[in-house]
């Protein structure tokens, strides 16, 4: 396999140099860092009881990509799907379940994995919903909670980075579906919506 034109040269992609596309607010050598070391503590925490991630999609496949490699275990990895409602920058703490889990929590020790606690409010519903189900723990580990935005108080075992309460895109988080598949996390720059 030939990798030749495919380096990293350092400039901005096509994706990246758009308008609506801000600063960098996370790069990726310091995803990947962070990442690499929340796996190193998770894979000590759990050790002898392998953990059942629970990603909540679609904004933390690619958190869960990245960090269930960096878990040196043998988890086990599902998904559920939620909808907030709300406007397209705001949630309103109502959450819809539109996928939900395929396997049974009773007695796992299972990590939510999450992409950003803004308001908190989405966290603490899926946290409720998920103990009724009788699992052995629940944690959560998200990758960005933004400082200062909480209106309820959680208890986050695992935290990748605190940020400023601004609208954040890229690493899986969209802004009208768009711009997920930027690889480090940038402000969003566009029409407020
Ligand atoms: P919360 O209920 O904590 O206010 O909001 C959580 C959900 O809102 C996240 O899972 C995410 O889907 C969405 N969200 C909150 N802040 C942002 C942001 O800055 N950018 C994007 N793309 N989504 C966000």
């Amino acid at each position: 396999m030939t990798t030749a034109g495919n380096e990293p040269t350092g400039a901005p992609s096509r994706l990246e140099a758009r308008p609506e596309v801000g600063k960098v607010i996370v790069s990726e050598p310091e995803l990947q860092a962070r990442i690499a070391e929340l796996g190193t503590r998770i894979t000590e925490d759990y050790a002898g009881r392998p953990p059942l991630l629970v990603g909540v999609l679609k904004g933390a496949f690619m958190f869960m990509s990245d960090l269930s490699r960096a878990i040196d275990l043998p988890a086990e990895i599902d998904f559920m799907a939620v909808s907030s409602y709300g406007s397209a920058t705001r949630t309103s703490g109502v959450v819809r379940i539109v996928k939900d889990l395929d396997v049974d929590l009773l007695d796992r020790d299972v990590l939510v994995v999450e992409d950003i606690v803004d308001s908190g409010l989405t966290l603490s519903y899926l946290q409720r919903y998920l103990l009724a189900r009788r699992p052995a723990s629940l944690e959560v580990c998200a990758l960005l909670v933004k400082e200062g935005q909480q209106r309820t108080t959680l208890d986050l075992r695992y935290v990748g980075f605190h940020i400023p309460a601004e609208f954040v895109v890229g690493y899986g988080l969209d802004v009208d579906e768009r711009l997920r598949n930027i690889k480090a996390i940038h402000a969003y720059a566009g029409p407020a919506s």
